[in-house]
C-alpha cells in the first residue's frame, strides 16, 4: 500500500472510532421520516452520519468528493479524481425496527479505480476492509478466499418481492436454502465470508454495492450484473455477488424462460 493510501486508511479508521462515540446518542434520539412510501425510511442517524463524514472529508481530505444516498449528487462525476461513495446507514429498516443488522458502507475511488472499501457492522463491532492489491481484513485479521460452494450446498439471499414466482421456486429447489438479512452490505458480507453462496439485488444504487467491488476483486468472488456483465459503480443496477462455485448456475436460473422479472 502506498504511504498516502495508508494515511487515508488511518484517517478513515479514526473517523469510524468517532462514529462509535456518537452513534449511541444519535440512536437514542432517533426520529424517523418516510421518503417515497411508508416502507422507505430515513432517520436523523442516516443524515447526521453522512453530514459528519462530509465535514470530516472537507477538513481532512480537501478535494475529495462525496457521492452519498442522503444528498443531491448531480454535480459529482464519480469516474474522475478522488471520490468517496457512501451509504451512511445500509439497513435503515433494521435500525428502526430491530436496532441490529445495519452497517456503514464506504468506497474510495481514484479516477474510477477502487482503492479502499469499508463495511462497518457497528452493532457487532466488526470492521470489514478491502485494500486494492493487498487483500481484505475483518478487524485487521486477513480474510481468506471462501471455499468453493456449489448451488446445492449454498444459501442464497435475495428479496422475494422483486422476482417472479417461477424463478423464486427454481432458486429454492436448486439451492440448499434461503436467508435474507435486509442489508445489502451485510448480506454481501455473508457471501464474502463464504457463509452464503450468493446475494442479489435487482435495483441497487451505487452506495448499496460500492464496497463489494474490492472485496470481490481481492477474494476471488464474482460480482456481475444479472446477465453476467460488468456493473458500473457510478450507476449501480442489477447485481449479484457470488461464490465462484454457484455464480453461473444462479444466473442460468435467473435468465431461463422469460427471465427473473415479474
Ligand atoms: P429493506 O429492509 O428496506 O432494505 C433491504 C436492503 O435493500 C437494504 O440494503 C436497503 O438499503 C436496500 N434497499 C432499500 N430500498 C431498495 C430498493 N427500492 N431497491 C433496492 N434495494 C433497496 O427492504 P424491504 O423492506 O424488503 O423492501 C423495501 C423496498 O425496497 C420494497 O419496495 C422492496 O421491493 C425494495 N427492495 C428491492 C430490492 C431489489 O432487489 N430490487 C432489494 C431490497 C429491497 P437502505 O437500508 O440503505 O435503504
Ligand atoms: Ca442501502
Ligand atoms: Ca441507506
Amino acid at each position: 500500500m502506498t504511504e498516502s493510501l495508508k494515511q487515508i486508511d488511518r484517517l478513515i479508521c479514526d473517523w469510524l472510532k468517532i462514529v462509535d462515540d456518537i452513534l449511541p446518542r444519535l440512536i437514542q434520539e432517533m426520529h424517523t421520516d418516510t421518503k417515497k412510501d411508508r416502507f422507505d425510511l430515513v432517520t436523523n442517524v442516516d443524515k447526521q452520519i453522512q453530514d459528519h463524514f462530509q465535514t470530516f472529508l472537507s477538513n481532512q481530505l480537501p478535494g475529495h468528493l462525496l457521492l452519498a444516498e442522503e444528498k443531491n449528487n448531480d454535480d459529482i462525476d464519480p469516474y474522475h479524481g478522488h471520490v468517496w461513495i457512501m451509504d451512511p446507514i445500509d439497513g435503515t429498516a433494521n435500525l428502526v425496527k430491530q436496532q441490529e443488522d445495519y452497517c456503514i458502507i464506504l468506497g474510495y475511488f481514484v479516477d474510477g479505480e477502487p482503492k479502499l472499501s469499508y463495511i462497518y457492522d457497528y452493532p457487532h463491532n466488526k470492521l470489514y476492509k478491502a485494500i486494492a492489491g493487498e487483500g481484505a481484513y475483518e478487524n485487521d485479521l486477513p480474510m481468506l478466499k471462501p471455499a468453493t460452494l456449489s448451488i446445492e450446498d449454498a444459501i442464497l439471499s435475495f428479496n422475494p418481492h422483486v422476482l417472479n414466482d417461477r424463478t423464486i421456486n427454481a432458486l429454492f429447489q436448486t439451492s440448499f436454502s434461503y436467508r435474507i438479512i435486509g442489508s445489502c452490505g451485510l448480506d454481501s458480507i455473508r457471501v464474502i465470508k463464504g457463509q452464503f453462496g450468493a446475494h442479489m439485488n435487482t435495483n441497487p444504487k451505487p452506495w448499496d454495492i460500492v464496497a463489494q467491488f474490492l472485496f470481490a476483486q481481492e477474494l476471488n468472488l464474482k460480482m456481475t450484473s444479472l446477465d453476467g456483465g460488468k456493473v458500473d459503480f457510478g450507476k449501480g443496477g442489477p447485481f449479484i455477488i457470488s461464490n465462484p462455485g454457484c455464480h453461473q448456475d444462479v444466473l442460468d436460473i435467473l435468465n431461463s424462460g422469460n427471465g427473473y422479472q415479474k
